[in-house]
This record gives C-alpha cells, sequence and structure tokens, in this order.
C-alpha cells in the first residue's frame, strides 16, 4: 500500500511539473520569476527587465532570406582549421624517439585542416558513418575527395605544396591511400607513397596526447614550416600529410 501510495505521489508532481511546462510557455508574468517560484526559490525579488514577456520582445520563426543564405555559406565554409601540436607526444621514448616536451619553432607543422567536425551540420554526419567502428576500409567517397579539394583550394598558402605522403593506418589503409592518390591527382602533386606505422595497432582506447595515439612517426615529413622534402621527390617544398583523426572530433 505505501508503494500505491508513492507511485501515486510521483504520478502527481509529474502531471504538475507538465503543467507547469505548459503554463511556463504561455505564461505573461516575467519568466524568471516563473521559474523561481517553481523552485521555490525564497528570494524572488521581481520582474528581471530581460526576459521577452519582460521587455516585450518577440520572436518570429521566419528566416530571412539574407539570413538564411549567411547560415548556408557559414556551413558550407570548407575545411576546420586544425592547431599545430605545441608539445611532443608522451611515451616517445617508448618507440625508440628520445623527443620530449617542447616542439623547436622551426620543427612544428603548419597549421592543418580538417574536412570536417564529426559534431558537423554539415558533414558530420558523413563523417560519422565513413569512420563508424562497424564501417569496412573503402576507397574514399567522391563527395568527400570534392570536399577535400574545395579545402585546398580555399587554403591560403604561404608556399603552394609540391608532394603528398600518406600516413600508414591499421584501420583504414585504403581509405587513406585513396585519398592521398586522390588528393595528389587532382592537384597535380607529387604522389610519394604512404610511410607506414612501425609500431603494432593499439586496442586501449586513446590516451591523449601520447605518441602511441598518434600513426606519424617523427621521421615523417609534417606539412607547413620545417617539413621541406629535402632531397628529392617533394622537390623541397612542403608536404601535405592526409590522415583520418579518430576517434577525436575531426576528420
Ligand atoms: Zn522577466
Amino acid at each position: 500500500m505505501i508503494r500505491t501510495g508513492y507511485h501515486a505521489r510521483v504520478a502527481a508532481a509529474r502531471e504538475a511539473e507538465q503543467r507547469s511546462m505548459i503554463e511556463y510557455e504561455t505564461t505573461g508574468e516575467c519568466r524568471m520569476t516563473f521559474l523561481r517560484r517553481q523552485l521555490d526559490d525564497p528570494h524572488i525579488a521581481g520582474p528581471c527587465g530581460r526576459c521577452d514577456n519582460c521587455a516585450g520582445a518577440r520572436f518570429t520563426a521566419t528566416v530571412s532570406a539574407t539570413d538564411a543564405e549567411a547560415a548556408r555559406t557559414a556551413l558550407a565554409k570548407p575545411g576546420v582549421e586544425i592547431a599545430a601540436r605545441k608539445l611532443w607526444p608522451t611515451g616517445m621514448a617508448a618507440l625508440g624517439v628520445p623527443l620530449t616536451g617542447k616542439i623547436p619553432a622551426a620543427e612544428s607543422a603548419g597549421t592543418g585542416r580538417a574536412l570536417g567536425r564529426l559534431t558537423d551540420l554539415g558533414w558530420g554526419t558523413r563523417l560519422r558513418e565513413l569512420l563508424a567502428d562497424g564501417t569496412p576500409d573503402q576507397p574514399l567517397p567522391e563527395p568527400m575527395l570534392d570536399g577535400i579539394v574545395k579545402v585546398l583550394a580555399n587554403w591560403g598558402w604561404e608556399q603552394r605544396p609540391t608532394a603528398v605522403v600518406s600516413i600508414g593506418s591499421h584501420t583504414r589503409p585504403g581509405l587513406i591511400a585513396d585519398a592521398a592518390r586522390g588528393i595528389a591527382t587532382i592537384r597535380r602533386l607529387n604522389h610519394l607513397g604512404a610511410v607506414e606505422p612501425t609500431f603494432p595497432e593499439q586496442r586501449q582506447a586513446p590516451r591523449g596526447n601520447s605518441a602511441q595515439d598518434d600513426l606519424p612517426h617523427p621521421d615523417v615529413p609534417h606539412a607547413g614550416r620545417g617539413a621541406r622534402g629535402g632531397d628529392g621527390a617533394a622537390g623541397g617544398g612542403p608536404l601535405l600529410r592526409p590522415v583520418s583523426i579518430s576517434p577525436s572530433t575531426t576528420c
């Protein structure tokens, strides 16, 4: 009988909450006052002066063509910038590479670009599907290659890259290699092939700023400053280094 009483009280409380929500929607009273009363706030000072009821501000659901176009342009803006890493990842010593601490400016990679964030309205859904755990490795879908090409075209290079090198991936070797080939072909860059990881696949969850989380080996040239191709195939120019970053939020 006690349980029945308890359940009846919970049901009554829920129904009262639902009535309050409907009342909140239609009330002409100060909304802050309304909410504070709902929360049994003993210090209600009076109308807030800022809510729509106090200030008399009313907004329609209609969007002007200008605003819609501005939103469309913002969403379609190609690419997301990725700040260059400032510190060497931890755990480099475990890979036989004695590098720790701050990355010297001369050795720093340039600012990178990602096609989009996994949370983006624009590319997010397609990127999440492509990079989902259950999705098999596959060639880069053509619309995404087109998207990447647009990102590259809008990059604003100090110096145009001369070559592309991909970083071998344990989970998506086909995708990354295909992306590198596609970029090289369309942008008419020298395709230098792939640099394969020299350490085994990690099965545990990524731990953040760890070398084992990062496929790029420090011997791999970075895109941007301090990343010259040296003696040959890249012609001494900057390199592009396609890599998918997952499960973080950019790809
Ligand atoms: Zn108010």
